[in-house]
């Protein structure tokens, strides 16, 4: 039997923002989402805005992340932010890997695997993307790519594993406005829990959240989020606009009541038909 994993989703703002934009942003998710119960909701602002924007959620359900942190907690690392700072922040959550960072600042699966356990060491959650590039999956090298990834990246934790959270962010869709259908996402992520399960154990690879990340919009995330092994999203450009990323986090929410109707409309189906 599956275990049940609260979904998460997270909003990726990348290298945007001012201060008093992302004020603005905050206090727009704030006053637009009801709850958190079924769902954890995560800001990631550029470091710039942390401050501002903790101030903003402090006393919510919402919660603080950055983009990128170093694995060393201080030294003579010019322009890096360590675990400490981000602490120092009110910070629970971190990205590390995202595909911008592993393409354009050359960060490796051996990097990528520092910082995780630097994070962890310093109780941020990491939130760690893999995924594949389009003339990867043109060329069938989807699962290769994945399990490199993966199995580097995450190297070495045993059940610290379970204080992890996957983003499975396949490159040609992030930023694109294409998005992979769910059976093609469902598929990797399926993918990604088989590869989990070789690294800590089925039983820990069940309770991992795992995150699709690719152009998801208010209008694909509900048929996204009712895939079984998709936990949630990780939001760029939609997360920029308070409306469109709370009301994929209503889609997340909403994944329990769908479930409950089809489950419903399959027993009508069963006692019509016998
Ligand atoms: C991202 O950068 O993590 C991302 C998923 O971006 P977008 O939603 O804009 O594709």
């Amino acid at each position: 039997m599956s275990k049940y994993r609260k979904k998460i989703v997270a909003g990726n703002w990348k290298m945007n923002k001012s201060v008093s934009d992302a004020q603005v942003l905050a206090e727009g998710v704030k006053r637009e989402l009801c709850n958190c119960q079924e769902v954890e909701v995560v800001l990631c602002p550029p470091f710039t805005c942390l401050k501002a924007v903790s101030e903003i959620i402090e006393n919510t359900c919402i919660k603080l992340g950055a983009q990128n942190v170093h694995w060393e907690v201080n030294g003579a690392y010019t322009g890096e932010i360590s675990v400490t700072m981000l602490r120092d922040m009110f910070c629970r959550f971190v990205i590390l890997g995202h595909s911008e960072r592993r393409s354009y600042f050359h960060e490796t699966d051996s990097m990528v695997n520092r910082k995780v356990k630097a994070a962890i060491a310093s109780n941020l959650t990491p939130i760690v993307c893999v995924g594949e590039q389009l003339q990867d999956r043109k060329s069938g090298m989807t699962e290769t790519v994945v399990r490199r990834q993966v199995e580097g990246s995450l190297a070495g934790l045993g059940n610290d594993l379970l204080k992890v959270v996957v983003a499975y962010e396949p490159v040609w869709a992030i930023g694109t406005g294409e998005t992979a259908t769910p059976e093609q996402a469902q598929e990797t992520h399926a993918l990604i829990r088989q590869l989990l399960a070789g690294l800590s154990g089925k039983d820990v690879a069940e309770s991992v959240r795992i995150q699709y990340g690719g152009s998801v919009k208010p209008e694909n995330a509900a048929e996204l989020f009712l895939q079984p092994d998709i936990d949630g999203g990780l939001i760029g450009g939609a997360s920029l606009d308070a409306h469109s990323f709370t009301r994929i986090i209503e889609a997340a929410m909403e994944k329990k009541d769908v479930k409950v109707k089809l489950d419903e409309v399959g027993t009508e189906e069963k006692e019509q038909s016998s």
